[in-house]
């Protein structure tokens, strides 16, 4: 016999017996393999337990059992149409046995079963044995393909390969390489590979009851029982998980190597301290968890990097001010950077409102000013020399911020509002507004509630502040969705809506386009407005907002609205995010099911955000072209108000690589680890990797070569491009 050859991880799929040119670009084009690696990385999407297999002999009739046979003959038959019902067609399926013997599969109202177990196809069928006339049969049995006779998998062959295994890998799979092909090829990869060394050291390996990485990914493919595929997903999963969190604190060591924090301690009788009293209201339990969180990250000398996460409603703006004034108590600046106009609009008239007491932009006062990319070129220049002199405390503004002439004399925290919109880089951009190697603090605030699960992964270098509690006295908006046909619902809600502005209260219409052009088979908010306008509503007054408005049309709209002389907004998705108009009760969404779960749920938060019952309703049918997931969604947000339940379902229905852009991110793709439901793994991981770190802050001593090697491969373009993420 000869000595098989010994592959490695980085030879091309071209050096497996069967891979030629053709199969090599429909694996790379397909599947995105082109090594060895990539190869045997392909994991399984699922397993089939093909149950024990058994011989016809040893059949019970009643009884499930798994017999596995080579197809030698196919026979679609019609049964005419009988008392009205629908026409049958059977698929009748005879198999031979190694032995000879044969036995009938059949099939019902399956006709492409006739193209997937064509003649001389090799499969597993599981089911009950029936026995039909003199022949036993399967009906409508679960089926393997596991080869073709006529090519390399013999009968023999597969029926050894069940011998031994009882669960079959299943693939994700193109066309033309289909999953018990794949199998085929992993299995003949694995036969010849040479044993993977282990990157992780054989401490963490120990402490973690985790099985070697060889064993793994041999494992992972062809498990001996669910035991063994159990303990090599820890593995791998523990492997993308601790890497990610790796590179992840890594990072954050490295920039923070040379950076120098700023003492930023709350004040004992400061501003910080004379706004909350001066609140109308007391701060909720979480409110004030998050005062002590901040509180002590500002008094470090280390630079602080929080993630402020709050449901919609939460209160972060309160958190954020008073982070803020803590700045100024300290002689320093401060600014809130948000991702839109209107709510850089918003937030200076709030941050101006609740800092009333204390005095603002009058003599001793606090001075706060607004740049945004509409800001006069007069306007602009003033802020700017200010913010350069010292003058301005507080600036509020959008991306303009981040424009190359804003200096400021003296940044000392950086407050950045709903985070999701701005990339990575922008965040630090403003972070690098400060001068030389002195790093302001820094708080980041989303209102789209992530899983605490996704926030650790995602943000594996935040601290994490969650503000899990409403302000007491909410009602949770009443949610229903109506049919679009459904007129007479359609006319109670504008009838409803009417009633409402009536007794001095407002409602948000929000449609998905703007144009109506755009809007081939959905509501623009253009024509909307008009219709609402003239046809519905004319005896109201109905305005209009969307993003392609000039700034000062904008702002007179929502202050009309503000102010109550117009009773209904038509708006795009502007008001999406932190609009504050207490007086709204109703949220209508037009084509609810073009959005997502979150953005529906940001949106629902624009009402109930007064002493008011308030209502959402989205207009979405339930007509065949809604796929499972997009109903799922849209019962989700009717069936609770809670942000994380629905940032749960949609990490679910989504996966977590779309819900942030991972391939821009540079992160490394999570391919087996369920954020749901490794949540275990993942706090396992986070901590051991903070360990790792404090310990040896450049990954060089002994073992950890190999962290560091294996960290680089997973990261896209490799850690040192990630770092560059962060800091270009
Ligand atoms: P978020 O930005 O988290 O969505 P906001 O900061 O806009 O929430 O707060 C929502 C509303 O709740 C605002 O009108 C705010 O004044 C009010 N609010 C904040 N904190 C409290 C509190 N502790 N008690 C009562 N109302 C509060
Ligand atoms: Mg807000």
């Amino acid at each position: 016999m000869i000595a098989p050859v010994t592959l490695r991880f980085e030879d091309p799929v071209t050096a497996l017996d069967g891979v030629g040119p053709a199969m090599a670009k429909r694996m790379a084009e397909g599947l995105g393999i082109s090594t060895i690696r990539d190869l045997v990385e392909h994991w399984p999407r699922r397993y089939q337990d093909a149950g024990e297999v058994l011989d016809l002999s040893e059949v019970v009739e009643g009884q499930p059992a798994t017999l596995l046979g080579e197809v030698v003959r196919v026979e679609p038959k019609m049964l005419p149409p009988r008392q009205g019902r629908r026409r049958l067609t059977i698929i009748e399926i005879q198999v031979r046995q190694a032995g000879g013997e044969t036995f009938l599969v059949t099939f019902f109202n399956q006709r492409w079963r006739a193209n997937q177990l064509s003649t001389g196809t090799v499969a597993a069928f599981s089911g009950t044995v029936k026995r039909f006339r003199s022949h036993l049969q399967l009906q409508a049995p679960d089926v393997q393909v596991l080869g073709r006779v006529a090519a390399q998998a013999s009968l023999d062959h597969a029926a050894e390969r069940l011998q031994h295994q009882r669960l079959l890998a299943v693939y994700p799979s193109v066309e033309g390489l289909p999953t018990f092909k794949i199998a085929e090829f992993v299995g003949k990869a694995l036969d010849a590979l040479e044993t993977c060394d282990d990157w992780l050291p054989a401490a963490i390996r120990s402490d973690q009851g985790l099985i070697s990485f060889d064993q793994a990914v041999r494992d992972i493919h062809r498990p001996a029982d669910w035991p063994s595929q159990k303990a090599a997903r820890k593995r791998l999963v523990f492997d993308e998980l601790f890497t990610l969190q790796l590179g992840l604190q890594w990072r954050r060591t490295r920039l923070e190597a040379d950076a120098v924090g700023l003492d930023n301690s709350p004040r004992t009788g400061g501003r910080a301290d004379h706004f909350l009293l001066a609140m109308p209201f007391s701060p909720t339990a979480a409110q004030n968890r998050a005062f002590a969180e901040i509180g002590d990250d500002l008094s470090r000398q280390r630079p602080m990097h929080r993630l402020l996460q709050g449901d919609v409603g939460s209160g972060k703006t309160v958190v954020a001010l008073w982070t803020m004034l803590n700045a100024v108590d300290q002689g320093r600046q401060a600014a809130l950077m948000v991702p839109t106009e209107v709510l850089a609009d918003q937030h200076l008239r709030t941050v101006l409102h609740l800092l009333a007491p204390l005095g603002v932009n009058v003599l001793d006062g606090i001075r706060i000013d607004a740049l945004t990319a509409s800001s006069t070129k007069q306007h602009r220049r003033r802020v700017l020399g200010e913010l350069l002199s010292g003058d301005i405390d507080i600036v509020l503004g959008t991306h303009a911020l981040l424009e190359e002439g804003v200096r400021f004399a003296d940044l000392g925290v950086v407050v950045v509002d709903e985070q999701h919109r701005f990339g990575v880089a922008q965040r630090v951009k403003l972070k690098d507004k400060a001068d030389g190697q002195v790093v302001p603090d820094v708080l980041v605030m989303t209102a789209t509630p992530i899983p605490r699960s996704l926030a650790m992964t995602i943000y594996g270098d935040l601290d994490v502040t969650v503000l899990d509690e409403l302000p007491p006295g909410r009602q949770p908006v009443a949610t229903r969705m109506i049919p679009p046909s459904a007129t007479q619902r359609r006319q109670a809600v504008y009838d409803f809506i009417r009633q409402e502005a009536a007794e001095g209260r407002r409602a948000y219409i929000v449609c998905p386009f703007v144009e109506p052009s755009e809007a081939a088979a959905g509501t623009s908010a253009v024509a909307e407005h008009e219709r609402l306008a003239t046809e519905v509503f004319s005896d109201l007054t109905v305005e209009l907002v969307h993003g392609r408005m000039r700034s000062e049309d904008k702002d007179a709209a929502m202050a009309r609205f503000r102010s109550g002389e117009a009773q209904v907004l038509v708006a795009t998705t502007v008001v999406e995010v932190g609009v504050d108009v207490p007086e709204a009760t109703v949220m209508v969404i037009e084509d609810a099911e073009r959005f997502g779960i979150s953005q529906l749920h940001q949106l629902r938060g624009r009402v109930g955000r007064g002493d008011h019952r308030s209502y959402c309703v989205l207009f979405a049918g339930w007509n065949a072209e809604l796929g499972d997931d997009t109903v799922t969604r849209l019962e989700a947000v009717c069936a609770t108000t809670d942000g994380f339940e629905l940032a749960e379902t949609d990490l679910e229905l989504r996966g977590a690589g779309q819900l942030f852009g991972r391939r821009q991110s540079g992160l490394p793709d999570l391919k087996l680890a369920r954020l749901g439901r490794d949540t275990r793994l993942l706090a396992t991981t986070r901590q051991l990797a903070s360990d790792v770190v404090k310990a040896d802050p450049d990954l060089q001593q002994g073992e950890h070569a190999a962290l560091r090697l294996e960290i680089d491969r997973r990261f896209q373009g490799g850690i040192a491009a990630f770092e560059a993420l962060e800091t270009g």
